[in-house]
């Protein structure tokens, strides 16, 4: 019988009152790839760190290859042959890729002739995992998705033969996840041990041997992924049934409500955010905006929001609406039938330290119901902000706790509780599910498709693909502060939109549909779709 790679018996770990980890026994197979999943705050970073020697476990054992093994630090854990590739990279911008390979593995002073042999074994590594990158160019000039195969080569520079990845696909396109996934299975082909920490259920399909479901600082079950579904394995994670599917109907938009052309916006150093965005949301539809992060969606809602300030025209309703993005802005958007669910909720959406009713009331205090003349009525707040909990399953439904007690996936239910029982015509709502528990992304995407069909106009920013591809009627590719291209979800795949992405028009690939650049509503017509 093999022993296994790693061995985990009785594990606990806690931060104060949180119990992250609770007596986990897990057991990882060498020359494979076994994934890890479970819900937000699970435990599963938690225990990959103890195992790379970053927390002290309170109790328990590890085993590498059927040794006790102590990992007090993160240089044991490489000596024990474990190697750890981050979600935020930890590699030096302005060193070159070799440079940051060999930084902390040289052998002493002799750090030329290292570098030579760095240089050798790195070609040697990549050819033999499809890694390649310039050995020479200096890390600020990749791509994320390179920045990340350096990780993966500095690791195995250090011999590691058991690999850690902590939700890596999270900064990736989809072409850069399929690229990831293949050097996965290629290290594993040879004969390398693979951690993979998501909570992607696709993911997990797609690459896994293997795999453990935590749920609440518990490991629930280890299964084959041959054994299982996505369906089975969102139920062990919530711990009840889950929708995984968005169940709506096809869209009947009416008149345009959110118009915007020309939309361009310069940020404080000069860069070009916006280059010139057009586009258009009806009534009783949503358009999804993909893309990678940091390619001017966000700036797109900030305007939007009345957060920044851009020139060009947007309008609400035929109305034109003010772009100087001064701060009564909101105010003013509010006003206008607009309601807004930002990205940054910790920044812009809640104000952690108000109580839950404070920030349900939150742009809304000079309004009846929660106001008379000059008069702000706070028990009247307090009980509309707990029957607004109630509906939207706040837990727990208790409107004098502070923002900052609620676990993320709570926390945006309160916002989004507020805009959009306010019954806006036009909701902006940015990355609605980010941090968000599965059987909370179910409920707000219900909410979502709710609003719709009552009529409203909706903006969706979502870097999560496999949202915008269930939730859009339409679906706008955003890259480099332009919309490369609109897509109808059903005559358009991940592939395509993924191309899209990076910058390259996928027209190729996909059926007829607008050109990059056209302006919205002049493709297909989207009365003729049916919902994805
Ligand atoms: P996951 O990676 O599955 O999302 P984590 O291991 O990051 O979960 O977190 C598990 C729990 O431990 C969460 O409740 C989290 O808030 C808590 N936690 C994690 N790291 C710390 C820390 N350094 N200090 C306090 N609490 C922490
Ligand atoms: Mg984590």
């Amino acid at each position: 019988m093999t022993e296994p790679a790693i061995e985990l018996r009785g594990i606990s770990k806690a931060f104060g009152p949180v119990q992250a980890n609770r007596d986990i026994d897990l057991k990882v197979m060498p020359g494979t790839i076994h994934g890890i999943i479970g819900e937000n705050g699970a435990g599963k970073s938690t225990l990959m760190s103890i195992l790379y020697g970053f927390y002290k476990a309170d109790r328990g054992t590890i085993l590498i290859k059927g040794r006790e093994t102590a990992i007090p630090d993160s240089q044991a854990a490489i000596a024990a042959g474990i190697g750890m590739v981050f979600q935020h990279f930890k590699l030096v911008q302005n060193f070159t890729v070799l440079e940051n390979v060999v930084l902390g593995a040289e052998e002493g002073a002799m750090l030329r002739p290292s570098l030579a042999k760095a240089r050798r074994l790195l070609r040697e590594l990549a050819d033999e995992y499809e890694l390649e990158v310039d050995p020479d160019e200096t890390v600020e000039n990749l791509s994320v998705g390179h920045q990340q195969r350096v990780e993966i080569l500095k690791a195995l520079y250090r011999q590691a033969d058991i690999l850690i990845l902590d939700e890596p696909t999270g900064v990736l396109t989809p072409a850069e996840a399929d690229h990831l996934f293949r050097i996965l299975r290629g290290l594993r082909d040879e004969g390398k041990t693979i951690i993979l920490i998501t909570h992607k259920l696709r993911e997990i399909m797609d690459v896994t041997d293997t795999v453990s479901v935590m749920r609440r600082g518990e490991m629930l079950d280890t299964v084959g992924t041959a054994d299982t579904s996505p369906e089975d394995l969102a139920e062990r994670m919530v711990g009840r049934k889950v929708l995984l599917r968005v169940d709506k109907r096809p869209a009947s938009p009416g008149a345009p409500v959110l118009e915007v052309e020309g939309l361009r916006v310069v940020d404080a150093d000069g860069v070009e955010r916006l280059r010139g965005i057009d586009l258009q949301v009806r009534a009783g539809e949503i358009l999804g905006v993909a893309g990678v992060a940091g390619n001017g969606q966000s700036a797109l809602l900030e305007v939007l929001g009345g957060i920044s300030k851009a020139t060009g025209t947007v309008r609400v309703n035929g109305e034109g609406i003010d772009l100087s993005g001064t701060r009564s802005d909101g105010r003013t958007r509010r006003a206008r039938g607009i309601a807004h669910v930002p990205e940054d909720r910790h920044r812009l959406g809640l104000i952690l330290d108000f109580a839950a009713w404070e920030n349900t009331a939150f742009g809304y205090h000079d309004k009846a119901p929660y106001s008379s003349g000059a008069m702000m009525d706070h028990k009247a707040m307090r009980e509309d902000t707990a029957a607004k909990m109630e509906r939207f399953d706040v837990r727990p439904p208790d409107p004098n706790l502070p923002a900052k007690s609620f676990s993320g996936g709570n926390q945006q239910k309160i916002v989004l509780a507020r805009e959009i029982e306010r019954n806006p015509d036009l909701l902006l709502i940015g990355q609605p599910t980010r941090g968000v528990d599965i059987g909370a992304i179910e409920f707000i995407h219900q909410r979502i498709v709710e609003l719709r069909d009552a009529g409203k106009a909706i903006l969706l920013v979502s870097v999560e693909l496999d949202e915008i591809m269930s939730l859009s009627d339409r679906i706008a590719v955003m890259f480099d502060g332009r919309i490369m291209g609109e897509r109808l979800p059903a005559e358009t795949s991940e592939g395509e939109l993924g191309l899209l992405m990076a910058g390259m028009d996928g027209a190729a690939e996909g059926a007829p549909a607008p050109k990059a650049g056209d302006p919205p509503g002049t493709g297909a017509d989207p009365l003729a779709e049916g919902a994805a």
